[in-house]
């Protein structure tokens, strides 16, 4: 199921109240602080690949990014992680930020405190496993949460990461559509969702995508854009307030 659909589905089960709805929108802080960009019109876009690693479209986007010397953030499912160890350790040799994205993809509003905290240990622990260094970010799949929920991130020390524009880029046609919508909704300062993988299966075609990547970084570059990881833009923004003792930058 898409945002959209989870959205419905939240609304049907009588969960549409005011802070009902803060449960999918990605930006709202009312269910806890996270980041999901600096001040608009900034010259700036964080790019962000979630569901990922996946064969064989993480390592072509890869190219795709090292050819435009661009450096993104990588939100990466533990139980693929374990899978292709390989293509973690490749994403971050290349120089990119990978943060966590929970161990099965499930919906963590129906997990409990317990079941969280396994779930973003092990993904944890796979990443480090595969790349030698452990996550600081984290993004709840679909975007959910629920009350309590970035306060278990924060108490394993990770920092919660939202974003600001929506490709829809997991059910896009074509990489047009994928532009179009990235297009309408980017003023600058943002951090951008897509997908290098799909959390129904590993192999799951990002063509599209890998494609509208490479358009979006051409054309946003020649408007005097650049492009930077999460924690580096996390660092132009002084009012994130991180975790004792946290690192503000991987
Ligand atoms: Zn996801």
């Amino acid at each position: 199921m898409d945002i959209i659909g989870l959205f419905a589905a939240a609304m049907a089960a009588g969960a549409a109240t005011i802070a009902g709805a803060h449960a999918m929108v990605p930006w709202s802080q009312v269910y806890g602080e996270n980041f999901n960009g600096i001040e608009d019109g900034a010259k700036v876009l964080a790019l962000t690949y979630d569901d990922g690693p996946n064969d064989p479209w993480t390592m072509k986007l890869l190219e795709v990014l090292a050819k435009h010397e661009v450096s993104a953030t990588f939100f990466m499912v533990g139980e693929y992680v374990q899978e292709r160890p390989e293509i973690a350790r490749a994403v971050f040799q290349a120089g990119h930020a990978i943060g966590n994205h929970g161990f099965s993809h499930r919906n963590l509003i129906f997990a409990n405190d317990t079941e969280l905290r396994q779930e973003l240990e092990d993904t944890s622990k796979a990443i480090e496993d595969a790349t030698g260094k452990p996550p600081f970010l984290f993004r709840p799949p679909f975007g959910a949460r629920r009350p309590g929920t970035f306060k278990v991130v924060r108490q394993l020390r990770m920092f919660p990461v939202m974003w600001r524009v929506t490709c829809y880029d997991w059910s896009a046609k074509s990489h047009e559509k994928i532009l179009k919508h990235a297009r309408r909704q980017i003023v600058g300062g943002e951090i951008v969702l897509l997908h290098d993988g799909g959390h129904h299966r590993m192999g799951e075609d990002r063509s599209h995508t890998v494609k509208a990547t490479d358009e979006l970084i051409r054309e946003y570059k020649e408007k005097g854009y650049r492009f930077t990881t999460v924690p580096e833009m996390m660092k132009m923004c002084p009012e994130v307030r991180m975790p004792d003792g946290l690192p503000r930058a991987t």
